[in-house]
């Protein structure tokens, strides 16, 4: 019997009540808490105006930033996950998958879209983060590979904009083999010669930064972000030391050799744009 029980409910928040961009009409930003107008934080790319925290955003807002008039042509839209392990957690996982369809509106944890940034043409994948946190299973890696095709048919670049939690546990081997099959299409992408850009955000760990978010031609990240394999703790623990400070944030993996560019989101079309016009082939 426990000593202290709590009889009321809605105390806690569950977690899919939590959101990270709340609807209303205000914003706080939760690191220096100044409120904005959401437009006016929209308008400033979802980052804050006051110490530029750079809010967590899926692939509608992505694709909006990098879309020309917000134009593209979605792909592989209705792919959605089968139950091959049979799993059940706290829920069955095809359960889980149609309560995650039905609070997101999306069907997995990935969008593809091919449409023009700046004139020229590309594919872009795009990781949603409100979806199981994001996390990489047969989906997410058949639809970045379909990407990936698509972006080798058109000969055109390919864009991965990343944010997960890592492997869907729910589909264990499955999801690990998405690391081999993604790393394999984008080894065929560079065959042909076709630019890569990786664009690391807050959080990118577990198998996606073992996999395709670390094999861009130039890998950047945004300002602040949290990027990863395994979590500080299991770190700590396995080396047997304490963590150096800013550990695991985008300014620490850009200082010690694994990022090319930390680029604010404002920023970010007009750096891709000026990249992809340095590697056209004439
Ligand atoms: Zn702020």
């Amino acid at each position: 019997m426990s000593w202290f029980k709590r009889t009321e409910k809605g105390i806690t928040t569950p977690t899919e009540e939590k959101r990270e961009v709340p609807d209303g009409l205000w914003y706080q930003c939760p690191e220096c808490k100044k409120v904005v107008h959401t437009r006016e934080h929209e308008e400033h790319a979802w980052t804050c105006i006051e110490c530029n925290y750079h809010a967590r955003v899926g692939s509608k807002e992505y694709f909006e930033l990098f879309f020309d008039n917000n134009e593209f042509t979605e792909l592989d839209a209705g792919l959605s996950s089968s139950d091959p392990l049979k799993f059940i957690d706290s829920q069955p996982y095809p359960k889980r998958i149609k309560a995650a369809q039905a609070k997101t509106g999306l069907t997995d944890a990935v969008r593809t879209a091919h449409g023009k940034v700046s004139g020229k043409e590309v594919v872009i994948s795009c990781m949603d983060f409100t979806f199981i946190g994001g996390s990489m299973g047969s989906v997410v890696g058949e639809k970045i590979s379909r990407g990936i095709d698509a972006a080798r048919a058109k000969k055109v670049p390919f864009i991965m904009i990343c944010k997960s939690g890592g492997a869907r546990m729910m589909e264990a081997g499955f999801s690990l083999m998405q690391m081999a099959k993604t790393s394999a299409k984008l080894a065929l992408l560079a065959e042909e010669g076709l630019p890569y850009i990786s664009i690391l955000t807050d959080p990118t760990t577990g198998g996606v930064t073992a996999s395709y978010a670390m094999l861009g031609d130039i890998n950047i990240a945004e300002p602040g972000a949290l990027i990863g394999f395994a979590g500080p703790r299991v770190v700590r623990e396995t080396i047997g030391k304490d963590l150096p400070a800013g550990f695991q944030t985008s300014e620490f993996l850009l200082e010690h050799g694994f990022l090319d560019f930390i680029v604010d989101r404002k920023e970010m079309k007009k750096q891709v744009s000026d990249f992809l016009r340095m590697v056209e082939k004439k």
